[in-house]
């Protein structure tokens, strides 16, 4: 399978930054604060934290690959969910 890795990392790198930019900024790691108090409704904190983790993988190498079971995640899911950690069957 060839992922376009290119392509994937700049969808979540402008993904973040619409989710950062949004965010109130504060002193000290990225999240901490943000579920108590924060103005962030809970979903974007998630896809934010899903996106940077995507982001890490990629630069690891595990992107792409589902992390419960191990198969590749298709291309065709990752092109509406590109921060899913999961294929398909275990992400239900
Ligand atoms: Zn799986």
């Amino acid at each position: 399978m060839q992922v376009n890795f290119a392509a994937r990392r700049n969808t979540l790198e402008s993904k973040r930054k619409r989710l950062v930019g949004v965010a109130p900024s504060r002193p000290g790691p990225l999240l901490s604060g943000w579920r108590c108090g924060g103005r962030l409704p809970y979903f974007e904190v998630d896809e934010l934290r899903q996106v940077e983790v995507a982001l890490a993988r990629l630069h690891e190498g595990s992107y792409g690959f589902c992390q419960i079971c191990g198969d590749d995640i298709p291309d065709a899911r990752l092109d509406q969910l590109p921060a899913t950690p999961f294929c398909q069957c275990c992400a239900v």
